[in-house]
């Protein structure tokens, strides 16, 4: 053990890693972590900073409130509310990390008011999102996650499982950023057609050219999309963007997938949808209740694949997300400017308080 290490006070805590709490002293920064976050970003945190890494503290706010007192950095992933009564209460707080890319939890105009720089892990967990949704395409149109119960239960039933290929049919990408794009990407080398919908993108690059990318209307883009998958910030605009009149627009046969933010689709209107067989399925890894209700609903429908906010949890992921903002937040503690600064760069407000 390297003497670094041996200078923290490393205790045992169920679940990933370990919860390692250094007493603070005068001479460090405090930087606080109220949610999981891989060893790789905590070890570059501790060469620097007095670190309390508490993953489930997000859970508890009072407490959470007494540790900011002291903290110059609090690091969260999407359950901690950083909003305008926190920053109030944490008085030195000079920067906030976001373990990924969604940015709803925080406030950012109160940060910049207050001058709190906000730093993200911009882009790295795009490759294991986009993996993630061709799996949920392949397995909506293959129903793999019926294949293996099924003939474990001594069943040998072919006809029930009779799927569709997904060569040649039309993908429609909502939002072309990090993940939109690739996701394209690889879809393409599955010989999908691709249509996208982003109104900040006037022009194609010639990689989204080359994939076969066509720019298109939201409207049009869901009449002719066999599977629509959604990859935009949830923002005003797109609180809801999804609701009973575009879902409408699906073909029938059509399949929803959602890895961005529960709230951007109305799930009163989805669920009916579904329920009445209007389209053909959904898979959803992201709720506006995180986690759902115990009366939960989408429980019962038999089209709707669900996982738990995990399109992006991988191990490379989260390493390459972890270290990203743990080297960020330590730049901007050495009074630098962060290399990945989220304030800036929305093309709009958030909406206050609308955590998904
Ligand atoms: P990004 O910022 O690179 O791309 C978002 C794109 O959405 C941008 O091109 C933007 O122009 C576009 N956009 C904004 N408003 C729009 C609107 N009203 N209609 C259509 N397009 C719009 O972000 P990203 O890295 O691609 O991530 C997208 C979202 O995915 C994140 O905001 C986050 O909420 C979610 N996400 C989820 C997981 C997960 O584990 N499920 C992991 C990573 C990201």
């Amino acid at each position: 053990m390297d003497q670094r290490r041996q200078m923290l006070n490393t205790l045992s805590f169920p679940g990933k890693g370990a919860m390692a709490i250094r007493t603070p002293r005068e001479d460090v920064p405090v930087i606080v972590v109220s949610e999981v976050m891989w060893p790789a970003g905590l070890d570059v945190l501790t060469t620097f900073a007095s670190t309390l890494y508490d993953p489930s503290l997000w859970r508890r706010p009072e407490e959470m409130l007494r540790h900011l007192r002291t903290a110059s950095a609090l690091i969260v992933r999407n359950q901690t509310r950083v909003d305008g009564q926190l920053m109030e209460r944490a008085p030195k707080l000079k920067v906030v990390g976001r373990l990924g890319v969604g940015l709803d939890n925080i406030d950012l105009d109160e940060a910049q008011q207050r001058d709190i720089a906000v730093t993200w892990a911009k882009g790295a967990n795009a490759i294991s999102v986009a993996e993630f949704v061709i799996g949920s395409i392949l397995t909506l149109a293959r129903q793999f996650h019926r294949l293996d119960p099924s003939v474990r239960q001594g069943e040998w039933n072919r006809p029930n499982f009779s799927g569709s290929e997904i060569y040649g049919k039309c993908l429609g990408v909502i939002g072309l950023g990090d993940i939109g794009r690739k996701v394209c990407d690889r879809a393409c080398a599955l010989g999908m057609r691709l249509l996208a919908f982003d109104p900040y993108i006037t022009q194609l690059d010639p990689t989204m050219l080359a994939r076969g990318v066509k720019m298109s209307d939201l409207d049009t883009l869901l009449g002719e999309s066999d599977f629509v998958s959604i990859h935009v910030p949830l923002t005003a605009s797109t609180h809801h963007a999804i609701g009973a009149r575009e879902l409408g627009l699906l073909p029938k046969g059509a399949y929803l997938i959602n890895t961005s933010r529960g709230g951007v689709i109305d799930e009163v209107a989805l669920y009916a949808a579904l329920k009445e067989r209007r389209i053909a399925g959904a898979a959803l890894d992201v709720r506006e209740q995180e986690p759902p209700p115990d009366d939960d609903p989408f429980r019962s429908l038999d089209n709707v694949l669900m996982s738990p906010h995990v399109a992006g949890f991988t191990e490379e992921a989260q390493t390459r997300t972890s270290i990203m903002v743990a080297e960020d937040v330590i730049r901007v503690l050495q009074g630098g400017r962060p290399h990945f600064p989220a304030i800036g760069e929305l093309h709009e407000t958030l909406l206050p308080n609308a955590a998904s």
